[in-house]
């Protein structure tokens, strides 16, 4: 077997010499036979310790089991003081940094560029290994990729693209560690690096010859060193159960992973950029769940409508390739397809697809840490099936070098096919970059056009913005214009009010109609190379509920427009991309002060934007007006915002800065207004998980909100909140958990406590979060009492999702309930509401109707009975007429008495609190009075309008149920949301029903009607 090894190297020396003569690809087979080269020394101890840190023997494959010794460039054992992947050594990320620029002094094959900085201000790399030769010319490779990655710099010319196809190197763009507890990416990437970098086997210097590979070793930097804290802490009490990883990033953990579409964080901004300025060909992210390979570059369906077919098929080749590649090495446990779908663009190796690339996943097996552990299988994991011919096995010992022994072999076999084809697929991103500029005319649309006239300009920059951070290009009518759009969306275009009056095109049979949209009007052309991304982001989705795939690994609808209450308008006709337009660079909303007075107005259209103003002006006064009214020659809305004491100039500056539009009145108008105050905000999170919070945490920061932040344990602990606080924000903890769970914590009865707290230790892990002794104390009836109280004493707290949910279950809310979904899966997607009580202070802003995120509710339903059963749909309906004389409209008679009328039976909506009856009322302690029962502010939609995007099954549980409350308790609010209305920076449409309630903290019972039914 040695032998026979030996002589297929020693024969492709032979013909790598040949090579020089003949052409490249005849001895491709030939020459990249795996495994070290024979005249290149290894390095004997690095060597010996691969082996011993490697579990079991088929745990390796021949082209990690060695390490091939250089005079000059260190290996990771360097910076690492053992070699990568060996027990107990986790490296923060400036350790990796380390080496790598001590690769890159000590070979001119490796370069470090800087791509930027995290939340927290730590840095983010990208690592470039190559030839010397290719290393020389980078600029020049680069110039050529962008000729193959927006083909209208060559003029789509087939003949040129071939050329450039053969002559550039690809990059292949590779990134570790986003999730902060999948700890083996870095020292497996280092030692990558240093193999590309010193190998001389054929197999390895093909690679380097070929291609450029890219490394961003560590993504989320702030959660790594996060992590490597708490590994460390754990070494120091190897007995003591150790702190979960609460925080990653200064905001999000695991939906660092979900950002692709909004790109609201640093670390997504920096690895687009990179991607895109370096035109790279694949996005290949590596993360640690499933044992031991699971490549799910292949996925499962349904396949993101948006992409390219040349792309899934790809995915197919390079999937396949990858476990026909280790399966040869006898590496059990290699497997992909799986069950991950690959509908939503939001994970970050989505980038690549969205940008003419390939997107690829890794799911190797990690330990949580470097320490070696015996691991047992779920069946379901050890199982064969077909792709899983040769599955994991059911119980091992398995070590961090193992893990790191999958992760470099399944990266070297990829990056060496990818060089052996890589004309082809140089080819295929020269394809899908043509095609996507090719758009308007294959298959449509022509462009996406947001009226110049959209109420809610500063988010329609917003959403524009994301395009920007997107690489999309924008355009401006320079004029008024016109495109033709399909009729039968005519309910879509009166809800979107696109155009003004669309007029029936007299000669066409009404199945089109003609729209005028105003100058400044932006368009987004789809014959640009990142089309599609725009496409993905501004389309519907729709998933079926027959689909095969029953387990959606995702949301599965995000359509930006809806969420974003902007008008987007689809359009097909290719004469939109003649229309007279310029190029954008900088999307601005217009703002400023005009006219002169002393009492400014600024319309209200539920912008964000208004609340930044308002606390941006701490010391004006600012009030809201309860009607709409006319000044100045102008109409303004409902809740307009009505400013006095304020410096012009200071105004001035403020809005034009915000996109505000404010009108200098000469008097007050004559109108009932109410103060919007800044308030003073509580946001209170727990030890539990701070993912989903984190989302609103974010929005609040960009919006430059101020609020204080703190724990379930802190806020236990403030003696008098009402004196501190004007609002108390709980923001979803996204466990979807019973109330117990948050006023527990963890238990303590037993076990040790879990600090999150820096010491020398661990000095990464607060960062610029909150700190505690010990993580298990939730908030504890203490601090039941304490929120109970708050809100009494005229205190205003907002719940969403799970938080609403426990403050319903603890009884908070009289006379709101959750009702339990039956058959309902709404599953992340986009739906549709309906504004109840637009007077309400809540509702400022807003029409009467708007899309919102929704992920599987909770359904509140209403009582004016506190303690009363539940109306329930379960059981056969109630108020039918018995058996009897008539039809079934008709009264049934009793015989040998006149007939008696009865009374109506009081009919009530879903959303409304139940008519109370005369008898009900008598003698019932428990009838909640009208002026305290539930003012339902915004409702979910009627089941058939209900779904906007994604997948809804069983909707009717949910449609006409309320979706934000306000409920009075004591002197104070509490208001319920259903929807969740601030996630992952994509539905800034429904921030102002959180931002409104902060303004009009003491003003919520504003145009009040008192339920008297
Ligand atoms: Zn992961």
């Amino acid at each position: 077997m040695k032998t026979g090894l030996w002589c297929v190297r020693k024969l492709s020396l032979i013909f790598l010499t040949l090579s020089i003569l003949i052409p490249l690809s005849f001895t491709k087979a030939q020459v990249s036979a795996p495994g070290g080269d024979p005249k290149q020394p290894i390095d004997e101890a690095y060597t010996a310790k691969i082996k011993k840190y490697t579990t079991e023997p088929y745990f390796t494959s021949p082209l990690v089991d060695y390490l091939p010794a250089s005079k000059t460039v260190p290996t990771p054992e360097a910076a690492l003081g053992d070699i990568a992947g060996a027990p107990g050594i986790l490296p923060y990320a400036e350790q990796v940094y380390k080496y790598m620029r001590l690769l890159e002094s000590a070979t001119p094959r490796v370069k470090v560029y800087s791509i930027g900085t995290t939340e927290e201000g730590r840095e983010m790399i990208a690592v470039a290994i190559s030839s010397e030769e290719n290393m020389k010319r980078l600029e020049e490779n680069r110039a050529l990729l962008e000729k193959l990655a927006d083909p209208r710099t060559i003029k789509l010319d087939d003949a040129e693209a071939d050329k450039i196809a053969a002559e550039a190197a690809p990059v292949y763009y590779i990134t570790g560690t986003i999730h902060s507890p999948e700890t083996g990416a870095p020292t497996a990437l280092m030692e990558l690096a240093y193999r590309l970098a010193v190998d001389e086997s054929p197999y390895i210097s093909d690679i380097r010859n070929h291609m450029i590979t890219l490394i961003t070793p560590v993504v989320e930097v702030d959660g790594r060193d996060r992590m490597v804290d708490l590994y460390k802490w754990h070494l120091a009490h190897p007995k003591e159960f150790y702190p979960p990883l609460i925080y990653w990033g200064k905001y999000v953990g695991h939906d660092n992973n979900r950002d692709a579409m909004g790109v609201t964080l640093d670390l997504t901004k920096n690895v687009l950029n990179t991607f895109v300025e370096w035109k790279s060909q694949v996005l290949h992210d590596l993360h640690e769940s499933v044992p031991y390979l699971y490549d799910n570059t292949v996925g499962d369906g349904p396949y993101n409508a948006w992409v390219d077919p040349i792309l899934t098929n790809e995915w197919e080749m390079i999937g396949w390739r990858n476990v026909a590649d280790m399966t040869k090495f006898g590496m059990p446990g290699v497997f992909t397809h799986g069950e991950f779908d690959t509908w939503s663009p939001g994970y970050l190796m989505f980038i690549a697809a969205m940008h003419n690339g390939i997107s690829r996943l890794y799911e190797t097996f990690g330990n949580g840490g470097a320490d070696t552990r015996e691991r047992t299988l779920e069946p379901e994991e050890y199982a064969r099936t077909w792709y899983k011919q040769n599955p994991p096995l059911p119980k091992v010992l398995w070590s961090q070098r193992d893990n790191n022994n999958y992760e470099e072999t399944g990266l070297l076999t990829s990056l060496h096919y990818f060089s052996e084809d890589r004309v082809m697929f140089l080819k295929n991103f020269y394809l899908k970059s043509k095609r996507s500029i090719r758009k308007p005319y294959e298959e449509g649309p022509a462009a996406y056009v947001l009226p110049g006239d959209d109420p809610r300009p500063t988010l329609q920059a917003d959403l524009l913005r994301v395009m920007q951070r997107q690489h999309v290009e924008i355009s401006r009518a320079t004029s008024p214009f016109t495109v033709t759009l399909p009729a039968k969306k005519k309910v879509k275009q009166e809800k979107t009010a696109a155009a003004k009056k669309p007029e029936e095109k007299a000669e066409a049979k009404a199945e089109t109609v003609t729209c005028e949209f105003p100058a400044g009007s932006y368009i987004i052309r789809m014959d640009q190379p990142y089309s599609r991304i725009a496409d993905a982001l501004l389309d519907y989705q729709y998933w079926s509920p027959d689909d095969p795939q029953k387990t959606p690994y995702d949301d599965t609808g995000w359509t930006f427009g809806e969420l974003f209450n902007v008008q987007v308008v689809r359009v097909n006709d290719v004469k939109v991309l003649d229309v007279a337009m310029e190029r954008v660079t900088i999307v601005h909303a217009p703002g400023g002060a005009h006219a002169s007075g002393t009492v400014f107005a600024i319309n209200n259209n539920a912008e964000p934007a208004l609340a930044t103003l308002r606390y941006k002006l701490k010391d004006a006064t600012f009030d809201a007006a309860e009607d709409a009214f006319e000044a100045g020659g102008r109409k303004f809305d409902r809740g307009t915002f009505l400013i006095k004491n304020v410096d012009r100039s200071t105004l001035e500056t403020t809005t034009r800065d915000l996109g505000l539009q404010a009108y200098a009145l000469a008097t007050a108008p004559e109108v009932r207004t109410h103060p919007i105050r800044a308030a003073r905000i509580a946001y209170v999170h727990t030890w539990l998980s701070t993912q989903t919070e984190g989302w609103w945490r974010i929005a609040f920061d960009k919006l430059g909100i101020p609020y204080d932040y703190m724990s379930t344990q802190e806020i236990a602990r403030i003696p008098d909140l009402n004196a501190k606080y004007d609002v108390i924000l709980f923001p979803p903890v996204g466990w979807n958990l019973p109330a117990t769970t948050i006023v527990d914590g963890y238990p303590t009865s037993w076990g040790n406590p879990l600090p999150w707290m820096n010491t020398p230790l661990t000095p990464n892990l607060v960062g610029k979060n909150d700190s505690t002794p010990d993580m298990r104390p939730g908030l504890g009836w203490d601090g039941v009492e304490k929120l109970q109280e708050f809100v009494d004493r005229g205190g205003v707290l907002l719940t969403a999702t799970d938080t609403s949910n426990f403050a319903i279950s603890l009884g908070l809310a009289n006379g709101v309930s959750v009702t339990s979904p039956r058959k309902m899966k709404i599953v992340g997607a986009v739906v549709e509401t309906q504004l109840v009580d637009l007077a309400s202070p809540i509702a400022y802003g807003y029409g009467d109707k708007l899309a919102a995120y929704c992920d599987q509710g909770p359904i509140f339903s209403l009582s004016s009975i506190v303690g009363a059963r539940q109306r329930g749909r379960l059981g056969p309906e109630m108020n039918e007429r018995p058996t009897g004389r008539g039809r079934k409209s008709d009264q049934d008679f009793v015989v040998g008495r006149p007939e008696v009328t009865p009374p109506e039976q009081p009919e009530s909506e879903d959303w409304q609190n139940p008519t109370v009856t005369d008898e009900e009322k008598y003698n019932n302690p428990r009838v909640i009075p009208p002026d305290l029962r539930a003012r339902v502010i915004l409702r979910y939609a009627d089941a058939k309008d209900l779904l906007v995007s994604g997948l809804m099954e069983g909707g009717d549980e949910i449609a006409e149920h309320p979706a934000v409350i306000d409920v009075p308790v004591g002197r104070g609010h509490l208001v319920l949301f259903s929807v969740n209305p601030v996630y992952r920076g994509e539905t800034e449409g429904t921030y102002s029903f959180v931002l409104n309630t902060i303004m009009n903290f003491d003003s919520l019972n504003a145009d009040r009607k008192p339920d008297e039914r």
